[in-house]
């Protein structure tokens, strides 16, 4: 037997081995193994079994291990992996880095300690039965009988003073079962979820979740891929829905995989799924980036064989290698935070279509406010929506309330923080003992430029998206397409003086509020309370239990926050996220302004959002305002279409970067005409242009930009010509598809 493999080496090469006979019978595609490359031994991934060699048999080495029973990848993986390579233009190596944990990688450097448990609940006739052939292997059955989990099998023959035979026998029986699992070298302790689960009985769906549960279950019978995208306002009860389709799933022996943008954020929906599904007898494997290699290793193998049929994660728990997978759900499918940063730079709900498509299972893709990819999807046919147009016990959405901050600086006469109408509010709530969160928008890019008096800002007549400042030459650039333009020393549209913008911060509003609200107790959240987990609890906590009137925070920690004396939300600065230089900036408005609404009112009472901008006027809040998802799809779309931005054609970025700016400039003019000539119709390039921050680190950067209706039809050409090109050491180049943030 022959088998290609891809070594995780270092390099991009299918090499071929031998297979011993004692490895054959358990030989399979997606298997790691140990292989020798070169004078030393390399971990490889089996990417084909039973293959013929490209060079004569004899002159092939032995495959020399295989590292774990279970394949990492599955065969949907397999194809997965071949597509994320093909697709992202990252190097196979690096894709299976990605999906196949360094815990599992590494597997063989964890001590491994075997585990006994019972296969089944045991009767206690059954038991005496047993116990009057085999008293001893009775013993050992009675104490596993007791146990909640695995326990050591030194542990149990030493207690009970047992042999390893009396366990053998009883595996023999098909009464225990024994397994290796990876022992913890490093106690640890679990700040997020820490073991913690919400139980209660499941509520009695209402008529909309009904029907979309219907609709789900009917996709989930059919057994063929499917997306569903479900459009449920805030607070509608979409949960409960993914947790329905979850629960069908695992019923009729199939896998599921749940992912949310990040874990850390969502204990109480974490804790909530984990109730659900451990209540039916279900392990839950929770994938989060603070696992110990231990746990990893072992919620990997639980997944891997199937015992454990059921990953909560972020994205990369997409690549969980679960056998018969049935199901994904993609839980705020429209969040940047599942695009990846780092090679390979995928997008974990694009990821999740395709490899739900791979299986033929169903995505369930959900949000309050679907991207305009999706919504794409739906007119496009491609994808069924479903609609939650409701809250749940028919509350109601929270009332907007806008303010116009360009009215409120002349009237306050300066720089304002927080409104006279949003204090008045505050002070309302705490008289009445309601909670308060604000929410400071962190999304913002500083060096746009508004009118602190108007409004106004600059925007680029090619790209209709925000310039930028430029305070080395005093220019604003556009970063899409180059043009430039002197910066203005007075406001274009009303002359004022002192146009450049200043973001809020958190301390900044913290002040603000102590001066203005001094009886109000305080809390503020940001990425030094977020490095610190406990204190992230607690204050989770705290405000739970009503010990604290006012939270403040970015719009980070509002994910699935859901506390129902929370009556009042104010978003101190909405603008800062409209006029970024990216076309996303209306969406990622919009978007902010419904998620942090819907914060609000979740309880009994109804809630308020008061929204502070100095461009009230624009879609994404006026639209906001109204609830009207679909009246700012369209509207948005329009523009989209206009300047073929996606969901209409597809984006590549390419960015060259190195210690010298005329050389990166030099050859990357170049490599634009290359583009342009071999590629023609099929791509539109724009640039090389100045990336939006010249110089990080002492390198250079560059940009290149390129519109494209297919990527399979750009991409590998691109690779291609790459490769054809003999690149001086000193530039370095990164192609990001479908980029989720233009700055
Ligand atoms: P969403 O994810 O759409 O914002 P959630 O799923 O978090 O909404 O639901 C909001 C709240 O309503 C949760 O506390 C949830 O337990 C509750 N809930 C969901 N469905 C029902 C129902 N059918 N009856 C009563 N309460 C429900
Ligand atoms: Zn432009």
């Amino acid at each position: 037997m022959i088998v290609g493999v891809q070594p995780l080496a270092g390099f991009d090469k299918l090499l071929h081995y031998k297979v011993p006979a004692a490895l054959a019978a358990a030989m399979r595609s997606g298997l790691l193994v140990r292989v020798p490359v070169g004078a030393r031994t390399s971990l490889a991934l089996v990417l084909e079994v039973d293959v013929p060699a490209d060079v004569p048999v004899e002159r092939l080495k032995n495959v020399l291990g295989i590292l774990h029973e279970f394949p990492a990848l599955t065969p949907d993986l397999l194809a997965l992996a071949r597509w994320m390579h093909g697709y992202y233009a990252a190097r196979m190596e690096a894709v299976l880095e990605a999906m196949i944990p360094a815990a599992v990688r590494d597997g063989a450097r964890l001590k491994q300690e075997r585990y006994l448990s019972l296969t089944r609940p045991v009767e206690a006739t059954e038991l005496e039965a047993l116990g009057r052939r085999a008293p001893a292997q009775a013993r050992v059955c009675q104490f596993l009988g007791q146990q909640v989990r695995p326990v050591r099998k030194s542990l149990v023959l030493s207690r009970l003073n047992a042999s390893a035979a009396i366990a053998a026998a009883l595996v023999k029986r098909g009464l225990v079962r024994e397994e290796a699992r990876a022992v913890e070298r490093v106690a640890y302790a679990d700040h997020w979820s820490s073991g913690e689960i919400v139980t209660g009985l499941p509520p009695r769906l209402n008529e909309e979740q009904a029907a979309v549960v219907a609709s789900v279950k009917a996709s989930l019978e059919q057994g063929k891929f499917a997306v569903h995208l479900l459009h449920g306002v805030t607070g509608s009860g979409k949960t409960e829905v993914y947790l329905r389709a979850v629960e069908q799933v695992l019923a009729a022996g199939g896998s599921a995989i749940y992912l949310v943008p990040e874990v850390a954020l969502t204990p109480q929906t974490v804790a909530r799924l984990r109730g659900r599904f451990e209540a039916a007898g279900h392990r839950t494997v929770v994938w989060h980036s603070h696992l110990g290699e231990g746990e990893r290793l072992d919620g990997w193998t639980a997944l891997a064989s199937g015992r454990a049929r059921v990953v909560v994660g972020a994205r990369s728990a997409v690549f969980a290698p679960v056998p018969g997978l049935r199901l994904i759900v993609v839980d705020e499918e429209h969040e940047p935070a599942y695009k990846q940063d780092e090679t390979p730079r995928y997008h974990g709900r694009d990821v999740a279509v395709y490899r739900a498509k791979l299986a033929g299972a169903v995505c369930l893709l959900g949000s309050a406010t679907p991207s305009l990819e999706s919504f794409a999807n739906v007119r496009a046919g491609k994808y069924r929506c479903d609609r939650l147009t409701r809250r749940v016990d028919d509350k109601r959405l929270p009332d907007f309330l806008i303010v116009d901050m360009r009215i409120e600086a002349m009237r306050q006469r300066g720089l304002v923080t927080l409104s006279r109408l949003l204090v008045d509010h505050m002070h309302q709530r705490l008289a009445r003992r309601e909670q308060t969160i604000l929410f400071i928008n962190r999304r913002g890019y500083s060096s746009s430029m508004q009118c602190r008096k108007c409004g106004h800002v600059e925007a680029c007549p090619h790209c209709s998206v925000a310039m930028t400042y430029h305070r080395a030459d005093e220019t604003l650039k556009c970063h899409l397409c180059g043009h430039a333009r002197g910066a203005p020393a007075a406001c274009p549209a009303c002359a004022a003086p002192d146009i450049r913008w200043r973001g809020l911060g958190t301390q900044r509003v913290e002040e603000a509020v102590r001066r203005l609200l001094p009886r109000a107790r305080l809390e503020r959240m940001d990425a030094d309370t977020m490095a610190k987990k406990h204190r992230f609890r607690q204050i989770l906590g705290d405000f739970r239990a009503g010990r604290i009137d006012v939270l403040i925070g970015t719009q980070m920690i509002g994910k699935g926050l859901d506390f129902p004396n929370v009556t009042l939300v104010g978003l101190v600065d909405a603008d800062l996220s409209m006029h970024v230089p990216d076309f996303r900036a209306n969406e990622r408005t919009f978007q902010l302004l419904v998620q942090v609404a819907g914060r609000a009112g979740r309880g009994d009472r109804a809630g308020e959002v008061v929204v502070q901008t100095f461009t009230p006027k624009t879609d994404a809040v006026q639209f906001a305002k109204q609830a009207d998802y679909d009246g700012f799809a369209e509207a948005e779309l329009e523009v989209r279409r206009r300047f073929g931005y996606p969901p209409y054609r597809h984006l590549i970025h390419h960015l060259f970067r190195g210690p010298n700016p005329e050389k990166i400039r030099f050859l990357a003019e170049q490599w634009v005409k290359q583009v342009a000539q071999a590629l023609g119709a099929l791509v539109e390039v724009r640039g090389p242009l100045a990336a939006p921050i010249e110089k990080v680190k002492d390198e250079y950067r560059f940009q290149v930009w390129y519109f494209c209706a297919r990527v399979p039809q750009v991409v590998p050409e691109l690779v291609r010509l790459q490769a054809a090109v003999a690149w001086p050491s000193d530039v370095t180049q990164v192609l990001d598809v479908d980029p989720m943030s233009l700055v």
